[in-house]
């Protein structure tokens, strides 16, 4: 017996069942974990909920919102801080420079008004190019080595896109004589669901969907049409997309030319490992998410769930998630337990809390994260992804297709991959 298939049970995957049901035809998921949603599961301990990361949804496309808005939710101001060396900054830092000592700011901006013409190659070029020299280096240099785990100079150019704000200059003076500088934050208000973590807004996905969990997929033979998983079963498929990694499909496939798995084996992603940490406190967090520029502590990026969610934290209680990145380009050393101490230390450095109020501390890793843009990526992915299609496979999701999507862009995905697979099927019946 066949069928229509997919590998993973994200938001990709779930799109693609949702999409192929509104068109007439069911598939079946199969997914590696036990329960579907992907990185948009949440998960709790100790009756505290926490996201996989950050999670907030600013989808504007009607498909999305049509799913997401069944559930009830709440906005959030889209307003974050930076900590920078013993200071607490608006963002974006650069046009929020009021708080540095007159002699800073001025040479901060001296240096930024003479900011170099070059020629724009790599990040490391258009961040110099944008604020010059001494501003890169003093924030988003050091920030994207925490982040994307590698030197500005190794990453392209083409996943910026509205992502990162572009040097004006007034901003930046009105920001540096005033602390008053509006937000210029890319999106202004955030959602986020009233109960049930961010996975609240996939369940009217997951309900209905016939998914196989604890099934991961280790061969797949594409000229007989057949996979077979990790726990002994085989399936047949009539149609196929894939919403798992694209080198992990890569690895598990036959037949795959040399160029092409020296591609796919060329790209990586990073790893974000998650402290999860719950205060006996209400209200610890400065903002809904913050970015750290200190490279003694680990993480890059802290947000709050019991800020997204008073539903997240016991009453009277907050929380914070700490988000440590590594890929294979700069893997983790440490440990657990010296993340969860680099943690507490942060904590107890930027003034949130002691360690004695802690009353939860957890560590799970992510082992995908976030798709990285060194240079010449695209090619290689590219390469990788046509000869996928060529196999009648079709791709989806942040992984599938290898990109910077959000979990909204990842919905899209799955939706355009689903009438894809379907015009296939209709083609060659
Ligand atoms: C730290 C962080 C913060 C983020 N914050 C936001 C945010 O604020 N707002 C926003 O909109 N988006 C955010 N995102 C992006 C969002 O998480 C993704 O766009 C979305 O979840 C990707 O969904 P997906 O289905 O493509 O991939 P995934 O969710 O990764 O799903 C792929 C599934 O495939 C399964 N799988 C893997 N290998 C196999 C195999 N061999 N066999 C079977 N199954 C397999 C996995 O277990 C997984 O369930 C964030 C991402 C990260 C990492």
């Amino acid at each position: 017996m066949s069928g229509h298939v997919v590998l993973g049970a994200g938001v990709a995957g779930l799109a693609v069942a949702h999409r192929a049901r509104e068109l007439g035809t069911e598939v079946t998921l199969y997914e590696a974990s036990a329960t579907a949603g992907g990185l948009l599961d949440s998960f709790t301990v100790d009756g505290w909920r926490f996201d996989n990361g950050v999670h907030l949804s600013f989808a504007s496309e009607p498909e999305v919102r049509a799913v997401f808005d069944r559930t009830p939710y709440a906005e959030h101001e889209a307003a974050s801080l930076n900590w920078d060396d013993g200071r607490w900054l608006k963002h974006p830092v650069q046009n929020n420079m009021f708080p540095l000592p007159a002699e800073e700011r001025t040479a901060l901006i001296a240096d930024f008004v003479a900011r170099p013409e070059l020629e724009v190659r790599t990040y490391r070029d258009w961040l110099i190019h944008q604020y010059g020299h001494a501003i890169a280096e003093r924030w988003p240099l050091v920030y994207t080595r925490k982040y994307w785990t590698v030197d500005a100079g190794e990453l392209g150019l083409d996943w910026i896109g509205n992502r990162m704000r572009r040097a004006d200059v007034r901003e930046v003076l009105f920001g540096a004589m005033s602390p008053e500088a509006p937000s210029t934050y890319y999106i202004s208000r955030m959602r986020y669901p009233v109960r049930g973590g961010y996975r609240a807004f996939i369940e009217p996905l997951i309900e209905g969907a016939d998914i196989r969990t604890g099934h991961r997929a280790t061969a797949l033979d594409w000229r007989a049409r057949r996979i077979r998983f990790a726990n002994g079963e085989e399936v047949a498929y009539d149609g196929l997309v894939s919403t798992i990694p694209l080198p992990v499909l890569i690895d598990i496939m036959t037949e795959v030319p040399d160029e092409v798995r020296a591609a796919a084996a060329s790209l990586f992603a990073s790893q974000v490992d998650l402290i999860s940490i719950g205060i006996a406190r209400p209200d610890v967090s400065p903002s809904l998410w913050f970015y750290i520029y200190d490279t003694d502590i680990m993480a890059a990026r802290v947000y709050s769930p019991s800020w997204k969610s008073a539903a997240n934290a016991p009453a009277g209680h907050s929380s914070l998630q700490f988000e440590i990145y590594s890929s294979p380009r700069n893997p983790q050393t440490a440990t657990p337990e010296e993340m969860k101490e680099n943690c507490l230390a942060a904590l107890e450095t930027m003034g949130l809390a002691r360690r004695d109020e802690v009353v939860l501390l957890h560590h799970k890793t992510l082992p995908y994260g976030n798709v990285v843009f060194d240079l010449g990526m695209e090619a290689r992915r590219d390469l990788v992804v046509d000869w996928v299609r060529g196999c009648g496979i079709e791709l989806a999701g942040r992984f599938g297709e290898w990109a910077y999507l959000w979990s909204n862009q990842s919905f899209m995905s799955g939706r355009r991959a689903a009438e894809a697979m379907l015009r296939a099927s209709d083609a060659s019946s």
